[in-house]
């Protein structure tokens, strides 16, 4: 890093200048990659200008981004080298991209604490970052992972007195971390492909579209993920039809929830409705492909004569 350039024109600016220059170049639309974006971008190149800029740039990428981790990132059986350089006591938001263990874990009998099912120090790590406000886990390649993390939450949860954990089924796909000293981050699980288009999906099957605005809409979902649209598509218009027990199941059916009976419930009913409605839809996702329940509407459509 070169020393302070006296006459660069940036130190001519007010430093409310030079901030609002720094968040217009820093800024990225989707959770970063420090290795990728601080090392491999133009703009984030202004970070290695020198060290005034670097102080002053990294504290506002840091506050206006979402960086993107993984437990890799902080497991302890894994070479540093081989981790994310993030400083973790600069990271407002992250992303878990997914709730896997690291490779060098995955090899052990014997996990690391952050690693483990449980995650009680990757836990530990988070409640460790001085300024993170909210974090998101994406567990939708590792749905059983986090399924054991709820299970050994909610054992934990009924007997400890302070500090237990809770994880609370908010939405469809959607889990949120309370207790053990996680009350000033905003942390939730999520089964982000389901959690991400449930709510479009379920107010669309709401309205009344004529085809071609069925079809316009769903091109549109498709555009953002290929593979989920058409699925939860089928279920939600099956539900509409009468015919959920045909497309998901007899028992599976017996969980759909609708919006009118959860406003009724109290937390814990509500928690244990969406969770169960939750693994119904996550466990259809995993069983069929999008093709499969394209032709199977169309069957079903022909058969109603709709
Ligand atoms: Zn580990």
């Amino acid at each position: 890093m070169s020393d302070p350039i006296p006459c660069s024109p940036l130190f001519k600016l007010s430093p409310e200048l030079r901030i609002k220059i720094y968040s217009h170049l820093l800024t990225f639309p989707n959770p970063i990659h420090l290795r990728q974006h601080v090392r491999g971008t133009p703009h984030t190149a202004l970070l290695r200008t020198n060290r005034q800029i670097h102080s002053e740039a990294r504290a506002v990428l840091y506050d206006l981004n979402t960086i993107s981790l993984s437990r890799n990132d902080f497991c302890l059986n894994t070479d540093p080298v081989l981790q994310t350089p993030v400083q973790t006591q600069h990271v407002r938001h992250l992303r878990f991209t997914s709730f896997g263990e690291s490779l060098a874990c995955n090899f052990l009998l014997e996990r690391c604490a952050v690693c483990r099912d449980d995650a009680r120090g990757l836990l530990g790590v988070l409640v460790g970052m001085p300024v993170l406000r909210s974090g998101t886990i994406d567990y939708s390649t590792q749905i059983a992972n986090f399924m054991r993390f709820r299970q050994l939450a909610a054992d934990e949860g009924g007997r400890s007195t302070t500090g237990g954990l809770t994880v609370t089924c908010g939405r469809v796909g959607m889990y949120r971390v309370r207790g053990a000293g996680m009350d000033q981050v905003d942390l939730t699980f999520a089964h982000r492909p389901l959690a991400s288009m449930w709510p479009d999906l379920a107010t669309l099957s709401r309205s009344s579209l004529s085809d071609s605005e069925e079809e316009t809409a769903l091109a549109r979902l498709r555009a953002q993920d290929p593979d989920v649209p058409d699925k939860l598509w089928l279920v939600l218009w099956a539900a509409q039809h009468g015919l959920s027990a045909a497309v998901l199941g007899e028992q599976a059916a017996g969980a759909w929830v609708e919006e009118s009976e959860l406003a009724s419930m109290d937390g814990e009913q509500r928690d244990a409705a969406l969770h169960r409605f939750t693994v119904v839809l996550q466990t259809f996702l995993k069983a069929h492909t999008a093709v499969q329940c394209r032709r199977y509407l169309n069957a079903l459509r022909e058969s109603v004569g709709v």
